[in-house]
């Protein structure tokens, strides 16, 4: 990366992080996947249960590799052969889980996060339920505030989702969202997380580079 825009990117990450920790969001910026996968095993102790939200970035970070070492009791949604009663016993489990993973599709610069689900099985477990949430984000998904957080899902995470998963949506055609009715629509759910009650539950790992949606 150019110098000068480097050091743009580390006063947003910064700034950022400034801002979660006043929310009683811990938040962390290493610079690459080594540094990912040391901090999370700080985080996380051997044999804890573990489960995650669905993520490209976990899978591009390593993130879904290291889970599946052994060091850890995994609840792994992508094994091959699960039956959907299967994967809605996961979702279920995770609620119980020492530690979530998952990203983020926006973090603002004023220390929130903002997600859009379908299901909600994600954010359901990122506002209740797991005794450790460890979100891990590319840069890229840094926004100033709320409105470039909407803006970004609208234009961005939701339509790449929506075209990944192919989708018979407008997103999934002209690239950007039309706030549409179809029956396959992926965004159901907007949450805000504006801070924790409980210090210690929430993380954030900043990872420099570019991921996911
Ligand atoms: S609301 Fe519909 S059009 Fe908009 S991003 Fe979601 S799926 Fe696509």
């Amino acid at each position: 990366m150019d110098k000068n825009t480097d050091f743009i990117f580390q006063k947003r990450v910064e700034r950022t992080i400034e801002n979660l920790e006043k929310n009683n969001i811990e938040a962390f910026f290493v610079q690459d996947e080594k540094e990912l996968i040391d901090k999370i095993m700080d985080l996380v102790p051997e044999n804890a249960t573990v489960s995650v939200g669905g993520s490209m970035t976990l899978f591009e970070t390593g993130v879904i590799e290291h889970l599946r070492s052994g060091r850890y009791n995994f609840l792994d949604r992508y094994k091959e052969g699960l039956s959907m009663d299967d994967i809605k016993e996961i979702y279920r489990k995770s609620f119980f889980a020492d530690a979530y993973f998952t990203s983020s599709n926006a973090i603002t610069e004023e220390g929130e996060i903002y997600n859009v689900d379908g299901n909600g099985n994600r954010v359901a477990a990122m506002i209740y339920g797991p005794d450790k949430v460890i979100i891990v984000a590319g840069i890229n998904k840094i926004v100033k505030d709320l409105d470039e957080a909407i803006e970004r899902n609208r234009a961005m995470s939701a339509p790449a989702n929506a075209k990944r998963l192919n989708k018979n949506t407008p997103c999934a055609k002209i690239g950007y969202c039309m706030d549409c009715t179809s029956p396959e629509r992926i965004c159901r759910n907007y949450v805000l997380i504006k801070s924790q009650g409980k210090k210690g539950r929430m993380y954030v790992i900043f990872v420099n580079k570019h991921f996911g949606y």
